[in-house]
């Protein structure tokens, strides 16, 4: 009987048993123990007498037996080797009742035409505890990413809060600087032309107001008043320069709230040709029209009169005694349109492109008296109101500028 060869074997089988460091147990078709090395023994915690004969469920725990039989059957009907598990864990348990991880393989064999089959058995209790320990490094490994990948991306959130709040702050800084340094040029500015231009003038309206003083007869009223006539285009000029600086300091502000309101466009005009008929040179006239049909702008009054008077003093103060003014106005459908025509110096050719510069001054202009802020105010001005402001001109010929003036202005405050 096969059993009987195992017996009588011992010796080869005890070889081979024993140097195999697997556990090693060989069950007959009936599952029934026939035999199994040393290493199965200590594994299991057996005597041999103790496990021969015995079923093989005395080594699988309880709840794997019925599953394991079933396994077991069908495994010797088909009888191949394989792995068993399969993808799930298998125990085996102790002489003591203490169940411990395994993995074992299956090798069928036949001898004298009965089936056995070896069962290669290896503890894997340590290779486990360590894959337990491993699973719970990662997995302690992970969160700790987890928190500090949190962290971090709390600190990057931190971070840029912070330097985009830097870069409005820098950004603020940067422009009340350019603010400060353009206001503190234009200060600059204002004492050298206050005392360059004002100069000139407020000597004239000195002597002006020395020689009026001696005129005491009452005949000599004709010459007190072209003295007093003198004192007043000069106050006149003065006093267009404050206005054209304090129109510009608002403008750099960015302090520039237009009044609109509903004007008689003939008020407008005979106002400024009131302004500008007292800065009149010698001989100087100015055709204007004084028959049109009256009609109401929308707009800031005060700044198209500042912007009209500008041009009309331009046009004086760049033409000759004897000379024409014509001042038009064409009322159109959505706009109307002023011109100011003059037959003066003019503006040389290369000049031209930089005429609405701030303080820019052409090369033949430069024997007048100004300043070079007028027209790029009115320029400004102009543009905020959706009008239009532009030039013809030829040296020594004279001059048209043309303002094109919606009706109704542009923004409303
Ligand atoms: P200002 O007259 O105080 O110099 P403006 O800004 O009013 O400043 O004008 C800028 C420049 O444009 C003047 O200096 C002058 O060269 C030129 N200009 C303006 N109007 C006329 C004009 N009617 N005829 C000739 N040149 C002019």
């Amino acid at each position: 009987m096969a059993e009987a060869f195992f017996q009588q074997h011992q010796e080869i089988f005890h070889t081979l048993f024993e140097a195999a460091s697997e556990g090693v147990i060989v069950v007959n078709s009936e599952q029934k123990i026939v035999t199994a090395n040393k290493t199965a023994l200590q594994m299991f915690g057996y005597e041999k007498e103790e496990l021969l004969g015995e079923h093989l469920n005395i080594l699988i725990p309880i709840n794997y037996k019925a599953d394991h039989s079933q396994h077991f059957k069908r495994f010797l009907k088909h009888s191949e080797k394989r792995q068993m598990g399969h993808g799930r864990d298998l125990y085996g348990v102790k002489k003591d009742g203490s169940e411990f991880p395994v993995e074992a393989g299956l090798n069928p064999f036949e001898v004298d035409g009965e089936r056995f089959v070896m069962s290669l058995v290896v503890d894997i209790t340590v290779r486990k505890e360590n894959q337990r320990r491993i699973r719970e490094l990662n997995a302690d490994l992970e969160d700790k990413i987890k928190i500090r990948t949190r962290e971090l991306s709390d600190t990057v959130q931190d971070l840029e809060k912070e330097i985009s709040k830097r870069k409005k702050a820098e950004k603020r800084l940067k422009l009340s600087l350019k603010q400060e340094k353009e206001l503190n040029e234009l200060k600059t500015k204002f004492l050298s032309l206050v005392s360059h231009e004002f100069k000139t003038p407020l000597s004239g309206i000195l002597s002006s107001a020395t020689l009026a003083e001696k005129y005491t007869k009452t005949e000599q009223q004709e010459k007190r008043e072209k003295h007093l006539r003198t004192i007043k285009n000069k106050v006149h000029y003065l006093n267009n320069i404050l206005n054209d600086f304090l129109s510009l300091e608002r403008l750099e502000s960015g302090n520039v709230n237009y009044k609109y309101s509903e004007f008689s466009l003939n008020k407008l005009i005979n106002d400024v040709i009131y302004n500008a008929n007292v800065t009149l040179k010698y001989g100087q006239e100015i055709d204007y029209p004084r028959d049109l049909k009256d009609i109401m702008l929308h707009q800031d009054e005060k700044i198209v009169e500042l912007i009209l008077s500008n041009l009309m003093g331009n046009a004086i103060k760049y033409s000759p005694e004897d000379s024409l003014i014509k001042f038009r106005v064409k009322p159109e459908t959505e706009k109307v349109i002023f011109e100011v025509e003059d037959e003066g110096i003019g503006i040389p050719q290369k000049d031209q492109k930089h005429i609405f510069e701030r303080y820019f001054r052409a090369e033949n202009a430069l024997l007048n008296q100004g300043t070079g802020i007028g027209l790029n105010i009115a320029k400004v001005h102009l543009e905020n109101m959706g009008g239009k402001l532009y030039f013809k001109s030829e040296e020594n010929k004279g001059s048209i500028f043309t303002v094109e003036l919606p009706y109704k202005g542009k923004k409303e405050t």
